[in-house]
């Protein structure tokens, strides 16, 4: 764990270096999504990228090709979600193998363009290849109103930790491979009215649950420059603790905020202390989230 966010500082350094000063790109890697602030437009645009991988995200065997086209969306529109914003369009890259054949990549569209209808998000285009195992890059656009977006550094000393919902079913899901968890599992939903919502009401932090809570926080943390002390967590039915504090793949969202906002579940505070450190009941909670390289 942490050879991904190692390797993503590096990146991150030999980007940064190809900024140009007055950019209007006004955020880069490091959050949710990038922001790009048009001059003399009232929105930010958001941009994220999301891999959905055969075998890592998905599998064929279990998962339909309306399930993959779902998830791969899915995935995508919580990260315009933790920042607040409303997903517009998006492009989909699809590599699959031949023996698949084209009704896999057609239930897989099936799935992708039933969940773009609800959010609104229109299909602008993409690209398609053959390869061993499937492999989908879905990049979208969102907007939210200029300097509104909610980011991982926004926390403030003192706030509250909070997320939108109990923890731990996609993981349960996975382990029992049956009910309600495993759908849940397979049909993930992202966040986007209760993203809408917490910018509303004036959320300045926030970011998705993708990876697990204790690598998550960590980084929402690090990102704020500040420690992170949780006490609670809301476990789905039958989660256990540990699928709760490290499962991936919830897609809630976590945010801090320095007033209760209404119906969101309190687990912990951000305060003093080393930036990214995470304390579980007042013990430093390992961080054992989803991390695609360390796995491997
Ligand atoms: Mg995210």
């Amino acid at each position: 764990v942490g050879d991904e966010l190692d390797l993503v500082r590096r990146i991150a350094g030999w980007s940064a270096a190809t900024l140009r000063s007055g950019s209007a790109l006004t955020l880069g890697i490091g959050d949710d999504c990038a922001i790009y602030s048009p001059d003399g437009s009232a929105e930010d645009l958001l941009f994220t990228t999301d891999f959905l991988l055969e075998d890592v995200h998905f599998e064929v065997a279990t998962h339909s090709a309306e399930e993959a086209g779902h998830k791969a969306l899915a995935r995508a529109l919580s990260d315009i979600a933790a920042m607040g914003g409303d997903p517009r369009f998006c492009l989909v890259s699809l590599a699959f193998p031949k023996k698949l054949g084209e009704r896999w990549a057609e239930g897989f569209y099936q799935g992708l363009t039933d969940l773009a209808k609800r959010f609104g998000v229109e299909v602008a285009g993409g690209d398609l290849a053959r390869q061993p195992r499937v492999l989908v890059d879905l990049v979208v656009c969102g907007a939210v109103v200029r300097g509104g977006a909610m980011l991982r550094s926004g926390g403030r000393v003192g706030d509250g930790l909070y997320v939108t919902g109990p923890l731990g079913a996609s993981a349960r899901g996975l382990a029992q491979r049956k009910g309600k968890a495993w759908d849940r599992h397979r049909r993930p939903e992202p966040r986007v009215a209760e993203g809408r919502a917490l910018r509303e009401a004036g959320v300045r932090c926030a970011m998705d649950l993708s990876d697990g809570l204790s690598m998550d926080l960590h980084r929402l943390a690090l990102a704020s420059g500040l420690a992170a002390e949780i006490t609670e967590v809301p476990r789905d039915r039958g989660a256990t603790l540990e699928q709760a504090l490290h499962g991936g793949e919830d897609y809630e969202l976590l945010f801090a905020s320095g007033r209760d906002v209404e119906g969101m579940i309190r687990i912990g505070t951000l305060r003093e202390g080393t930036a990214g450190e995470v304390l579980w009941r007042g013990k430093p909670l390992r961080r054992a989230g989803f991390d695609h390289f360390a796995r491997g």
